[in-house]
């Protein structure tokens, strides 16, 4: 089944608006970046990541979330363990999660990039329907922004070494491209 993109909007997504984004600073999409994330680390199903993303997480809820207190962050889709997609941000619009980035000595990435959130951590494997939402979704990006080639689909970890290590030896690269 293809995915619909209307104005940088996937029909089939389960919409969660975040007001974390801004405008690109040109029309530029040609850059697909994988992460990982989990609220708490490695508690999956809860609703803290949509929380996150629309800048009303409860810091309260866990230990681990004061040191989120007041982070404006976003991505433009979140892809649960369940394989649901949750869509934050249009894809023609700048959303915030690359953060200091540099991809092939291009800095700022967020500018040109679509940020892809699969629930998880870098050790747990990655369900069966994440994969096949994932490559889903991949291929309807790929079709609607020509600009985004295989060589251009890359972790956080390769484009913030370092400092980020998401989405971890977790995630099969092999497969997940064979696929597209
Ligand atoms: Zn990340």
């Amino acid at each position: 089944m293809a995915l619909n993109l209307f104005n940088g909007w996937v029909e089939q997504a389960r919409l969660c608006l975040s007001p974390h984004f801004n405008q690109r600073p040109d029309k530029e999409v040609s850059l697909l970046v994988i992460h990982n994330i989990s609220l708490p680390a490695g508690c999956f199903g809860l609703p803290y990541i949509d929380q996150l993303f629309q800048g009303c997480l409860d810091v309260e809820a866990d230990e681990s979330f004061k040191d989120l207190q007041g982070l404006e962050v976003s991505a433009h889709f979140l892809i649960r363990r369940d394989g649901e997609l949750v869509q934050y941000v249009s894809c023609n619009e700048r959303a915030w999660h690359a953060g200091v980035s540099d991809f092939d000595g291009r800095i700022g990435c967020n500018d040109f990039a679509i940020g892809i959130e699969l629930e998880g951590t870098d050790l747990v494997a990655y369900s069966e329907l994440q994969y096949a939402k994932l490559i889903e979704l991949t291929k309807s990006l790929m079709t609607s922004y020509p600009d985004i080639t295989l060589d251009r689909i890359t972790g956080h970890s390769d484009i913030a070494p370092g400092r980020k290590t998401d989405p971890g030896d977790s995630f099969d690269w092999q497969r997940f491209k064979k696929a597209l």
